[in-house]
């Protein structure tokens, strides 16, 4: 049903038992506005307010809703008092029998009815058309747009909306977002006939309605691949941040059978950036997500294949096969394979932050989160690049920002451009010396305990929403026993394998590891991932693009 057309005209809807007078009002609209609006026709009550849930799922305006008095089962005054629910925008008018004036007059009060009209309606040009012209020009008066995007209905302190909502901005899925406790927001439940107490609701933009989706749902929902379309291939990448797409971007241009597999969004850290200032020739600096979107173009266009929500939770090595597993149990092998896994933000450790993580406290997640922030007193922890370029962001909307610092300076830990940009800005404070000591809240985060490091004293203070970027540490806990990493967690490869002048435990081939080759031949790592590496996009993209010259050195030698 939903067509582009359908999606961008308005609607006018008429509602008639009889068929005859259904099609002749149908007809004698489409005659003049056809062109303009999309005429829909319902002959009861019922089917009206269904096509009219529908529309409002889907995100259609509807602009005239036309009713006839006298139906069975609901009369036209019950059905407009419940189209009312729906479209409260929409213009109303009754169709009555003269026999029926009275009751015509009556529905002005109950369903404040913008007109009603004597059937017949002959000549429309004289007695229909007027009176739509009329409510049609005082319906475009006012501000109405459609919404065919993606709609997410959730509560403002839902760990699990706040989730939903990131995984769409991460992945750059338009959406809107609507407060469940809020009017419009109850009218799209309603519409959904769901209560809300299940939340956050996504409604597609076809009308499909989900109910708490998991990343995998919603990925399949609007269109991301999750599985595999073969079984094997000759390279596989495991993360899609600036290593991984350099890696898919380089493999599949060179003629490898490329896929490239992500947890949650592709463009890893540097997709959540909202401005990365130093990446080569963008002198303007480029925002994480324009950056991740044209890499991800770049690399479907040469021919790899991406798959979101997809956990990689075990690496298998047979004889020359990597065999890639995922955490629903299913696999993909491969010739071989670049971790391009990056790192993830480390957690504050201290009383109430867990409990309140998507309640008020985020990690990384400032570009999602900023338009709650409006006119906030918001805290962000940290003194690093990360931190600064929240605190420079949020500070566009919220009414003040602390930077919460643990050491004695931010010169040891931030760039000197983000410290004079911060510097500029009168409504960021930065607190060094000061760590968070508690969280507390309720239902959310109200407040904090900060303590002066130096001093030792504590003081509260109100908070609504805490930004936490205290570093972070690589997740390859899932390679133990397979990958040699470091005592942190990272990648070890290339040359630091031989430190020793030994080559690894198991070492097969008759050469030392490449340089981005990990204790596995044919597994490579790349980007931030890798023991001792930079921890930039330019350096992770380049990398990715190192480690694909060298599987091709490793493939030749097979
Ligand atoms: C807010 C912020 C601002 C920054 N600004 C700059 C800047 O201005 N300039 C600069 O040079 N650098 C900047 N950086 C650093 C830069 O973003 C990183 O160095 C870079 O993103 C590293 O790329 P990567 O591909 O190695 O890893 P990541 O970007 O960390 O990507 C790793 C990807 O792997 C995925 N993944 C992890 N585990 C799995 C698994 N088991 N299965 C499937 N997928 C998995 C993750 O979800 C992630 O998408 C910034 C970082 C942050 C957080």
């Amino acid at each position: 049903m939903t067509t582009p057309d359908s999606t961008h005209r308005a609607v006018l809807l008429t509602v008639d038992d009889d068929p005859g007078v259904s099609r002749a009002v149908a007809r004698d609209l489409r005659r003049r506005y056809g062109e303009r609006y999309r005429v829909v026709r319902a002959e009861s009550g019922e089917s009206g307010l269904d096509a009219l849930r529908q529309m409002k799922l889907r995100g259609d305006l509807v602009a005239v809703v036309l009713a006839d008095y006298r139906m069975p089962q609901m009369n036209g005054i019950e059905f407009l008092e419940q189209a009312m629910d729906v479209y409260p925008g929409a213009r109303r008018i009754l169709l009555t029998a003269y026999a029926d004036t009275g009751a015509a007059i009556d529905a002005i009060n109950v369903v404040d009815l913008d007109h009603y009209l004597l059937k017949p309606w002959d000549p429309p040009e004289e007695k229909l058309y007027p009176v739509v012209d009329d409510l049609l020009e005082s319906w475009l008066s006012s501000d109405h747009r459609p919404v065919p995007e993606t709609k997410v209905v959730g509560h403002r302190w839902s760990a699990r909306s706040s989730g939903v909502r990131e995984f769409l901005a991460r992945n750059q899925i338009p959406y809107r977002w609507y407060l469940s406790d809020q009017a419009e927001g109850r009218r799209l439940l309603d519409a959904a006939g769901h209560d809300g107490l299940r939340l956050p609701l996504v409604i597609a933009p076809g009308g499909e309605v989900l109910v708490e989706p998991s990343d995998q749902d919603l990925a399949a929902q609007v269109g991301l691949a999750t599985t595999p379309a073969e079984e094997f291939y000759d390279l596989v990448v495991i993360g899609a941040g600036p290593a991984g797409l350099g890696a898919a971007v380089y493999g599949a241009s060179e003629g490898l059978n490329t896929v490239l597999v992500e947890r949650t969004a592709t463009g890893g850290q540097a997709g959540q950036s909202a401005r990365i200032e130093n990446y080569l020739g963008f002198p303007d600096g480029v925002s994480g997500a324009q950056l991740t979107d044209r890499a991800r173009r770049q690399a479907s266009r040469f021919g790899a294949e991406l798959l979101t929500a997809c956990e990689v939770t075990a690496l298998e090595v047979n004889g020359p096969t990597r065999t890639v597993r995922f955490a629903d149990g299913t696999a993909v092998s491969a010739q071989s394979v670049i971790l391009t896994t990056g790192v993830a933000y480390r957690m504050l450790d201290v009383p109430g932050i867990a409990e309140l993580t998507g309640r008020g406290v985020y990690y990384g997640s400032a570009l999602t989160e900023a338009a709650g922030c409006l006119d906030q007193d918001i805290y962000i922890v940290g003194g690093a690049n990360s931190a600064g370029q929240a605190a420079v962001y949020l500070s566009r909307g919220a009414k003040s920002v602390t930077l919460l610092v643990r050491g004695q300076s931010l010169e040891a830990s931030m760039s000197h451009y983000l410290i004079q940009q911060i510097a500029a800005i009168p409504t960021i404070t930065v607190r060094t010396g000061t760590v968070v000591e508690a969280a507390h809240g309720e239902d959310h985060l109200e407040a904090l305990t900060l303590r002066d490091t130096a001093t030792g004293g504590t003081d509260m203070v109100d908070a609504q929403r805490l930004f936490v970027f205290i570093g972070a540490a690589p997740r390859t806990d899932w390679l133990e026993g397979v990958v040699r990493r470091d005592a942190h967690g990272f990648v070890v490869t290339g040359p630091d394998l031989a430190a020793d002048g030994e080559r690894p435990a198991g070492w097969e081939p008759d050469r030392p590891p490449y340089h981005l080759e990990t204790s596995v031949p044919g597994v490579f790592a790349a980007g931030d991932v890798r023991s001792e590496s930079a921890k930039r996009v330019a350096s992770a993209v380049g990398e990715g693009a190192m480690a694909v010259m060298l599987v091709h050195r490793y493939l030749e030698g097979l």
